[in-house]
């Protein structure tokens, strides 16, 4: 076999940040449906990251699957999980930065714990795995790098300044770590969802999600599954030409 064929026919592996619940979730499981060997972050939630991880394997029962516990807005823990990945799975060729939190609250009440809180996870967690696992892809000549990024990162929200922030910070270093990391072959994109129903939007109060739901040309909530079917597209060989770009999945919010 010649090194291009074995290059083709290798098993991409992948590392999903805060995998356990929600649009994690749903990633991992479409990345597991799609042939890769998997990773999944989470930080707190045993359970949660267990389950994801059974319902990763019942996909192929040889597919090896991994859970990892690591707080990744902390930078030596993060880079540690990006180590762990790429010694666990052997390889590691596809990252999703889908680990978020969001603290909400007007500006003029909002603790500057508050914000530093979401940046270090949303944006400065994002920026430690992009960093590390760019080292490895770059070595390899290939990688697929996926932030999640928000439509409220492109259009704001009152009572998200601290959240939006963080997921405009995330746009631009998609952008920029894009053309960084070109020639190497390795394409970094951002997706942004809209609303999407997981347990960071059940918070919202029912007024608020009837208000929300209203305002979506598509009258409905996203469901995870919508952005982890194009998280595993943009994580296949056929999506090697898309490259800093930011897709939304919003149901016609961003349009
Ligand atoms: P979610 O249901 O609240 O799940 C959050 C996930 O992140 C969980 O797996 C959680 O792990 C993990 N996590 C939290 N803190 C972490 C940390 N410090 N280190 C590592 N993992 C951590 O959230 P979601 O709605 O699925 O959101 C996923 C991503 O999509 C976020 O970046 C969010 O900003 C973005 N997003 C969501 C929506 C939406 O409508 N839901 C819209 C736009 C963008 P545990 O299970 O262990 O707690």
């Amino acid at each position: 076999m010649t090194e291009e064929r074995s290059e083709q026919t290798e098993r991409r592996c992948a590392l999903v940040t805060g995998g356990s619940r929600g649009i994690g979730r749903a990633v991992a499981i479409a990345l597991a449906k799609a042939g890769h060997p998997v990773m999944i972050n989470y930080s707190g939630n045993i359970d949660a990251a267990e389950e994801t991880a059974m319902l990763c394997a019942t996909t192929d029962m040889d597919l090896p699957v991994f859970i990892e516990q690591t707080d990744v807005s902390d930078e030596e823990s993060a880079i540690r999980l990006v180590k762990t990945a790429e010694e666990k799975l052997g390889h590691l060729d596809i990252l999703v930065n889908n680990a978020g939190i969001t603290r909400d609250g007007l500006i003029l009440n909002m603790k500057t714990e508050d914000l530093e809180a979401v940046m270090d996870l949303n944006l400065k967690g994002t920026f430690y795995c992009c960093r590390e696992a760019a080292k490895f892809m770059m070595r390899r000549r290939y990688g697929r790098i996926i932030n999640m990024a928000s439509i409220v990162g492109i259009r704001g929200n009152a009572g998200q300044t601290n959240y939006s922030a963080s997921k405009a910070a995330v746009i631009g270093l998609t952008k920029s770590l894009a053309k960084e990391l070109a020639s190497r072959k390795i394409t970094v994109n951002a997706i942004a969802p809209g609303y999407i129903d997981t347990d960071m939007t059940k918070k919202m109060s029912e007024k608020a999600i009837e208000a929300t739901v209203k305002s979506i040309p598509l009258k409905r909530a996203g469901k995870p599954e919508e952005v982890g079917a194009l998280a595993a597209f943009l994580a296949s060989e056929e999506a090697a030409y898309i490259t800093g770009q930011v897709i939304g999945v919003d149901g016609g919010m961003g349009a």
